[in-house]
């Protein structure tokens, strides 16, 4: 026999998205349901599609199913993919001006002839759950009240949920997506929230791994499959996996697994904490649409008493 203890390898405990984003849900359907028993309406959220790709329109589906289950009113506006730019931009009038809608989203992307950032701009920021609308990004640099887009603010619920320390960890984020690394390494420099110190990493940063390895909080959005191995991360680290990849294999039933930015297997061996993919962020995005949505139903009804 031998004193000598037997080296297990550590495993990082898992960052469950399905459990806070049922958790999110949870809260937002007993609040709708108060406002229903009061003989309020509760939020009404619309989604614009636009042409027929199979991802937008699994994901606009999946949004109004979502909406449903928590109570709130859905409506999806469905049209060809050769309407034009303005008759586009008429629809998102029209939804501007409507009362019963608190808040919507365009669907990106947006077929080719339709100028996405005139689009987004077109939107009343006062109804942008999507948060896409520079008046929304404008608050969150500022850090003040408004819509923050949905897998940034599900980042931060995920850490807040699972209370990982943040304040004065080294952050690293990879991608400068304005859908999410950008907003991310905002959220994560600001004063009045996670307090982290923050680095930016993107396609021309050099000698990337000596960067990740320094991060106490790691956050991979750059939409490269399981790039991420355990020799970029150091010990102890979490790790946040934005990315989600279908990867052809004939092993499984429906001909492909879904992997992330990070491997997780032997990264999940060297972490503290790790999202898995599927099953980490993903499932927030929608949660978090949702509670933008109820904000938005609450700021409306906030502003009736003031008019
Ligand atoms: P984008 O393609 O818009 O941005 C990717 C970013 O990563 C860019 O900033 C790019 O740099 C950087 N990048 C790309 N390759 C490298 C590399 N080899 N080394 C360093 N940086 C690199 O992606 P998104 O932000 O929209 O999405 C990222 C991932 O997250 C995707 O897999 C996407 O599917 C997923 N996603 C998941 C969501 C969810 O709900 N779970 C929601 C949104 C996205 P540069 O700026 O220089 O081009």
């Amino acid at each position: 026999m031998t004193d000598k203890k037997e080296k297990k390898p550590a495993v990082a405990k898992i960052i469950d998205g399905k459990e806070v984003a049922n958790a999110v849900k949870e809260s937002i359907k007993r609040e709708v349901a108060g406002m229903i028993d009061k003989g309020g309406n509760g939020p009404h959220l619309a989604a614009v599609l636009v042409g027929d790709d199979p991802a937008s329109q699994t994901y606009v589906a999946a949004k109004e199913k979502a909406a449903h289950a928590v109570g709130m009113m859905s409506s999806t506006y469905r049209y060809p993919a050769d309407m034009s730019e303005q008759e586009l931009l008429e629809v998102i009038e029209y939804l501007n001006n409507d009362n019963e809608i608190d808040g919507f989203i365009v669907q990106l992307p947006l077929p080719a002839h339709i100028d996405e950032s005139k689009v987004i701009n077109s939107i009343s920021p006062d109804k942008d759950v999507d948060g896409f609308h520079p008046v929304n990004v404008g608050n969150l640099v500022l850090g003040k009240p408004g819509f923050i887009s949905a897998t940034p603010y599900g980042i931060m619920e995920l850490l807040n949920y699972y209370n990982i320390e943040t304040e004065g960890k080294h952050c690293v984020v990879l991608g400068r997506s304005n859908i999410v690394g950008r907003p991310v390494s905002i959220l994560m420099s600001q004063k009045s929230g996670a307090n982290a110190t923050v680095t930016v990493c993107h396609s021309r940063t050099k000698n990337l791994p000596s960067i990740t390895k320094k991060a106490d909080i790691l956050i991979a959005a750059i939409g490269q499959p399981e790039f991420v191995t355990a020799d970029m991360v150091k010990k102890g680290a979490v790790v946040i996996d934005v990315g989600i990849h279908r990867i052809p294999d004939d092993t499984k039933q429906k001909g492909y697994r879904l992997t992330g930015d990070v491997v997780f297997d032997e990264v999940s061996k060297k972490a503290s904490w790790i999202t898995p993919v599927p099953g980490g962020v993903g499932p927030m995005t929608i949660a978090m649409l949702l509670k933008n949505t109820l904000q938005a139903h609450k700021n409306k009804l906030e502003a009736g008493k003031k008019a």
